[in-house]
């Protein structure tokens, strides 16, 4: 078994369902008293998150460059950065290690095309979904991407860093992340993805009609695969 580098804490809201999903699977598929080995480097996210707000990305990405170096030291095989937006800085991680940095994206991307959802509807943080960096990928790889009008891209990132990410699951909030998920299923999405690594925490596949891809979830399951 490969030993996995997670570097967390973006949020650790969201660090904890990796650890969870990551070490079920394991189970699911080995069994027995099996569990994954895991090297987790957790950042303080408030360092991020004034990077993020001042645009100081540059700073952000030495950062999580400098953790995912003291993974590949430690004896990490492959590294996953657990948060979609700081995939805006995944080249500059990747260049400073040798170990490769497993992109949630892609994981994503084969997920849709693997359940034949080629027109996905995103949510996310507002840089995930008023940026490039992360739908051009999706676009890359054939997946035409349907994101929320400005007004629902100000709610969804109000509800991820002002309660979300600090732990906060509030019913309200939920009924309006369904009400904005369904306005994406009216612009004609077949599919939606949670590209944020909390919305998952507010909403499951049980509350939509449409398939839910959670980032999360795909992208720890991944890392099972590539660590067996
Ligand atoms: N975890 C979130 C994401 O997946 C948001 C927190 C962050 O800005 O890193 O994008």
């Amino acid at each position: 078994m490969k030993t996995i580098g997670l570097i967390g804490g973006m949020s650790w809201e969201s660090t904890i369902p990796y650890y969870k999903i990551i070490n079920e699977e394991i189970k699911t598929k080995l069994g027995g008293f099996h569990s994954a080995k895991i090297i987790l480097y957790s950042v303080d996210f408030d360092e991020i998150e004034k990077c993020q707000s001042c645009g100081n990305w540059e700073k952000s990405a030495f950062i999580l460059g400098e953790a995912a170096k003291k993974l590949e030291m430690s004896g990490a095989d492959f590294i996953l950065v657990c948060t979609n937006t700081m995939h805006k800085v995944y080249m500059q991680i990747q260049s400073m290690i040798k170990i490769p940095v497993i992109h949630i994206a892609d994981a994503t991307a084969s997920e849709l095309k693997k359940r034949k959802t080629f027109n996905a509807g995103l949510l996310g943080t507002k840089y995930t979904l008023t940026q490039d960096f992360y739908k051009q990928r999706l676009i890359e790889q054939g997946i035409n991407v349907i994101v929320p009008d400005e007004e629902d891209i100000e709610q969804i990132n109000n509800i991820i860093f002002h309660e979300l990410c600090i732990g906060k699951i509030e019913e309200c909030s939920k009924k309006k992340m369904l009400e904005i998920m369904m306005r994406l299923k009216n612009k004609g999405a077949d599919g939606i993805i949670l590209g944020c690594t909390e919305i998952g925490l507010l909403v499951k596949q049980n509350d939509f009609e449409l398939p839910i891809f959670d980032t999360t979830e795909i992208h720890a399951k991944r890392a099972v695969e590539l660590a067996l």
